[in-house]
This record gives C-alpha cells, structure tokens and sequence, in this order.
C-alpha cells in the first residue's frame, strides 16, 4: 500500500518547522488518512476512519500548512488538513469564487446598504469586510445571518483565502486546478 505511506512523510517533508514539531499525525497509523479503496462492504470502517483522522487533524497547528500543500501540491487523495478529497475541491472552488470584485457589494454595506447577497459573493464579502475589522455580530446584522454563520463563514474564507494564495504562486495553479 505505497499510497497509504504517502502521510505523514510528504507533509514531514514540506511543512516547516516549528509546525511539524508538533504535527498531530506524526505518531497515528498513515491508514487512516488513506482510508479509500477497500471493498465495498468497508463503506462504514472507511468513514470511521476518516472521522478519526479528521479529529486528528483537528488539532495540529499544521493544518493550514497541510492543506494548502495538498491542494498545490494536487494531491487528491486521503486526508489532509483536515479534509477529504472532495471537501478540498469545494474549497479550491470557494478560493476561485472569492477571486469576485466585490468592492461595490462592500462599498454599499460600509453606506448601511442591506441586501441579499448571492451565495457566490457570500464569502468573499464576509472576508473583505473581516478585513475591515467588522465584528462578527456587525457582519451577521447587514448580512441578514446569524452569527454563527458568519463565524463558519469567516474560517471557511480563510483557508478558501490561503488556498487561492498559495494557487496564484508561481507554478502552481496547474497542479492545483488538474
Ligand atoms: S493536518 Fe492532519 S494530515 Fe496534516 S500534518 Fe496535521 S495531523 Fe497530519
């Protein structure tokens, strides 16, 4: 199983210290990130599996580090960062979305403008006006949301943020997007 040893060593390799220091994974079994492909009746250990290398991730101060790697790096498969294949395809989508001009859409929530934003400009406004130092209570009042969307929103945003970042390096947007 060369694929499922492909975890933790490409990311000993390519995140930096101090982070992999303490990487949470450094010590679990690399079958669990890689929990795909058994037989068909595996359905339900392959999604326990994942589960525990999701709360894995959960608390390593790589994670960012991790994903944003796997994405560049357009590794697609397993568990990294926190996230499956597909879960790391929706937010490569998430980054592109958030590439909108939405300073008009900004520019008229600064004026006490309110209206329903459409779901594609929806993060990349929540992130423009974090930015801004908008508190989350302030976003989710013009928004319409709840806070609690808004704080969903804004971590979602982030790593959309970090992922198209490290996308838009030189070299890198190919592997990202194939
Ligand atoms: S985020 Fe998960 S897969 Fe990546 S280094 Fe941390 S524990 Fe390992």
């Amino acid at each position: 199983m060369t694929a499922v040893r492909r975890l933790p060593i490409p990311v000993a390799a390519l995140v930096q210290p101090p982070e992999i220091e303490g990487a949470a994974c450094r010590h679990a079994d690399p079958d669990l990130f890689f929990p795909t492909r058994r037989e068909a009746t595996d359905a339900g250990r392959e999604q326990t599996e994942a589960q525990t290398a999701k709360s894995i991730c959960r608390s390593c101060p790589a994670r960012t580090a991790c994903l944003v790697t796997s994405i560049t790096m357009g590794e697609w498969e397993g568990i990294w960062g926190g996230h499956t294949p597909s879960e790391r395809r929706a937010l490569v989508r998430d980054g592109m979305a958030m590439r909108r001009d939405v300073s008009q859409l900004v520019h008229s929530l600064e004026r006490g403008i309110r209206f329903p934003l459409r779901p594609n400009d929806f993060l990349a406004v929540i992130h423009e006006l974090t930015l801004r130092r908008w508190s989350a209570e302030k976003l989710a009042d013009a928004l319409g949301v709840r806070v609690e969307t808004v704080v969903q929103a804004r971590v979602r945003a982030r790593l959309a943020a970090a992922v198209l970042t490290a996308m838009e390096a030189p070299d890198r947007s190919e592997r990202a997007a194939a």
